[in-house]
């Protein structure tokens, strides 16, 4: 039985399955969700995002957030306010951002739940490998899009699916926390 598209509310055509996971995909906004059975609760969520992100000192992690940190640089000042929106257990983007003396805020549904962040507004908001979890991503970036000042952006960074790709070998689908696979358009 397909589903609606949690992105556009699409009806979605299956995509792909094997024993442990199901994907369907959006016609019109070519999202390709998981089937909502398989998600996670929040207690096998916070298990999973503990090994998620990488420490504050891993030059490996800071190679992997530089082209976000640089995209924030592109388009703002330093001064600007900004929010690392899905910072995970060790904020190393805010970190880096707050080095470039912006004006940063952290939050994180599971390990920096602070909601007064969220009345606030900002210039930009990162947010570094996050998308791809959002169970409902509609209400996800209608919320962010109403954090953003006039003339604001959202700088996200995920893993796209191109056409071509072999889905069944690709390492990206394996962590059941990716609920949400973007494509280009
Ligand atoms: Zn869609």
């Amino acid at each position: 039985m397909a589903e609606s598209c949690p992105l556009c509310n699409t009806k979605g055509s299956l995509f792909f399955q094997n024993k442990r996971h199901v994907f369907y995909t959006c016609g019109l906004c070519h999202g390709i969700f998981r089937d909502r059975k398989q998600l996670l609760d929040r207690k096998d969520e916070e298990e999973r995002y503990l090994h998620h992100k990488s420490d504050i000192n891993d030059t490996g992690y800071h190679h992997f957030v530089l082209p976000i940190v640089n995209k924030v640089k592109a388009h703002f000042e330093s001064g600007k306010c900004g929010l690392d929106y899905g910072c995970g257990h060790t904020p190393v983007l805010s970190r880096l951002l707050s080095d470039e003396n912006y004006s940063m805020e952290i939050f994180d549904a599971i390990f920096f739940n602070e909601k007064a962040v969220l009345d606030k507004k900002y210039h930009f908001i990162v947010c570094c490998e996050v998308m791809e979890h959002f169970y409902n991503p509609c209400r996800e970036f209608k919320g962010l899009f109403e954090l953003l000042l006039p003339g604001g952006k959202l700088i996200c960074k995920t893993h796209l699916y191109e056409k071509g790709m072999d889905f069944d070998a690709w390492y990206y689908k394996n962590d059941p926390s990716h609920v949400f696979i973007y494509q280009k358009q």
